[in-house]
């Protein structure tokens, strides 16, 4: 079966399309600008070279039909015919309490990610334009949607409640949500591989740390705890959000500064992270290199980032009562061994040893970075959220 999966933004649309039968990525790419001038389609099949063709694509449903066409194009295409597309599974940022799990795309389901909008301004309305689009050009073909949020869903209220008035919960729903779940997910079975024993049996630490990043406890295969909340801006310290504050900041900085809500929101989202302390880059490669060429605020900035991982991973231990290992994943998680070494120098003390050459070694392959006698396991496990989401595509349709 040819699943083709879709991560649609408000004016950017990412496609791959795998093959089932061996899960290999025959084609993939992107179209930006969607809606402006100049928009541009860049398409990859492997062992080619890299197509890109500027035209004007008004809508995501042009934006669709252009991929198709790319798919089945003479020179540059895969498939025959588009009839070859059995499925497709988009990426969908929220969830919200209504999705536990991945879900087949019916009137019921489309209802409820557009009553989650709320919750998602910026994401879900780019995904649900993304589903139309694809029920536009392919009226026969199942959609599948899989949630960012849906593996956190077994947090317990101990987690996902903030300590504000009840009230807000019951009518708003605002509470703590986590992001990164398909990530999370796809690793932790991994993870469980590379350790070999059972998930069910482990207490793991995931950080996903790429220009968003946040750290999931996961308990015995579910997700306990996670850093980011309501929206992905709680938690850890990122490329430029923030993450945690005290939520007095934000009145105070208004007062101050004359700014609006949406300035401050704009700050902490946008202004904030690596990119705020450092002065220098939103970008963990070019901080590090500043770093190294004596920029002090670099340094700071990179110490802060580490520091916060590390807390996390601490706190988590404790809530878990326990800890196997930490997974390390997603660009600067996967890339960085200066971070990575880091935060493993200052968990020595509940016995991670970290394996100085294992870490530098470079390698796209899931790998143990500790030493073999390690009491707690630290690895690297590349993420894939769009397999993942194709193998829940994959699953839904053929149970269907
Ligand atoms: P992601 O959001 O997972 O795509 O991660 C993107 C981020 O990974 C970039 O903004 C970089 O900061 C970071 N990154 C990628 N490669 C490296 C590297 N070799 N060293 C440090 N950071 C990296």
């Amino acid at each position: 079966m040819k699943v083709l999966v879709i991560n649609s933004g408000s004016s950017s649309l990412k496609y791959q399309l795998y093959d089932m039968e061996d899960e290999s990525v025959m084609a993939k790419g992107r179209v930006e600008r969607i809606g402006m001038e100049s928009s541009i389609l860049s398409h990859e099949v492997e062992n080619k070279p890299e197509i890109r063709e500027v035209s004007e694509i008004l809508d995501h449903t042009t934006a669709v039909r252009k991929v198709l066409d790319m798919l089945t194009h003479r020179d540059f295409g895969v498939l025959g015919s588009i009839r070859e597309i059995q499925a497709v599974g988009h990426r969908v940022v929220h969830g919200g309490e209504s999705f536990g799990e991945s879900a087949l795309v019916t009137q019921e389901v489309k209802l409820e990610i557009r009553r989650l909008f709320d919750l998602a301004p910026l994401h879900n309305p780019a995904h649900m334009t993304g589903i139309t689009a694809v029920e536009a050009n392919l009226p026969d073909v199942p959609q599948a949607v899989v949630f960012d949020t849906a593996f956190h869903q077994s947090m317990p209220p101990t987690s996902y409640l903030y300590a504000i008035p009840t009230v807000l919960y019951r009518k708003h729903k605002i509470r703590r949500y986590g992001f990164h779940g398909t990530s999370v997910d796809y690793v932790v079975r991994g993870a469980a591989e590379l350790l070999g024993r059972p998930l069910a049996d482990l207490k793991l630490v995931v950080c996903h740390i790429g220009n968003g990043a946040s750290c999931t406890a996961v308990l015995h295969g579910k997700s306990y705890d996670t850093s980011m909340g309501m929206t992905p801006l709680e938690g850890l310290m990122m490329g430029t959000r923030s993450g945690d504050l005290d939520p007095a900041v934000v009145p105070f900085t208004i007062n101050k500064e004359d700014l609006t809500l949406n300035e401050v929101n704009s700050m902490l989202n946008k202004h904030s992270g690596l990119l705020a302390v450092s002065g220098v880059s939103s970008d963990m490669r070019e901080v590090v290199q500043a770093m190294n060429e004596g920029n002090e605020s670099a340094r700071l900035a990179f110490e802060m980032y580490a520091y916060r991982i590390r807390k996390y991973i601490g706190a988590y231990a404790a809530a878990m009562n326990g800890l196997d290992a930490v997974v390390f994943t997603a660009g600067v998680g996967e890339n960085s061994d200066v971070l990575r070494k880091r935060v493993c120098e200052g968990l020595s003390f509940f016995g991670l040893a970290l394996d100085e050459q294992r870490n530098a070694e470079r390698s796209g392959e899931p790998r143990k970075i500790t030493t073999d006698d390690s009491k707690v396991a630290a690895l690297v496990v590349p993420t894939n959220e769009e397999l993942l989401i194709a193998r829940d595509t994959y699953r839904l349709v053929r149970q269907s």
